[in-house]
């Protein structure tokens, strides 16, 4: 499957972090973090599902747990890496991407720069608090020292459509 857009992080030369990855594997790693939003909802935890992947597969898998841990950083985003991080045994993720289903939020955004993770891949845009694309692009500001391919709106749908269920059973 090839994407229907990508965000090349600069604008000379091709999207290096989009080559690096398999189709196949970024397909995977967005299934993985649907799965992880749809568990985290059980919970009371808006469902938000991330996946940090590298070029062979899923590496880990995280839903966001701000109810359950009852902590303002508890993204599903930050998990992911957290454990990624953990299993590298260092802090770069160079050779990494990150698959989510709902646009990071500037936090995200910035610790994925950070992690000078290649590859962001995300499925619903997020208006109101988005930092890759839509009030900000974090992941792609050339004053920073880090840049990341960003491909929008990957199985979109799918993860719109669990955030609307979500909101719509708590009204
Ligand atoms: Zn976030």
């Amino acid at each position: 499957m090839t994407p229907a857009r990508v965000w090349p992080a600069s604008n000379s030369g091709p999207a290096s972090g989009v080559a690096a990855f398999p189709p196949e594997v970024v397909d995977l790693a967005m299934g993985a973090a649907l799965d992880a939003a749809r568990a985290c909802a059980e919970t009371g935890d808006v469902p938000v599902g991330a996946t940090v992947f590298g070029p062979g597969g899923v590496v880990t898998v995280a839903g966001n747990s701000r109810e359950g841990h009852a902590d303002p950083t508890a993204h599903a985003e930050i998990a992911a890496l957290r454990a990624a991080a953990s299993l590298a045994g260092e802090w770069r993720l160079e050779e990494c991407g990150i698959a989510v289903t709902l646009e990071p939020c500037p936090m995200c955004a910035g610790a994925l720069v950070n992690a000078r993770l290649r590859l962001l891949v995300y499925g619903a845009s997020d208006p109101k608090a988005g930092a890759a694309g839509s009030l900000y692009n974090i992941c792609q500001d050339p004053r920073l020292n880090h840049r990341l391919d960003v491909i929008p709106g990957f199985r979109g749908e799918e993860a719109g459509r669990l955030l609307s269920e979500f909101f719509d059973q708590r009204r």
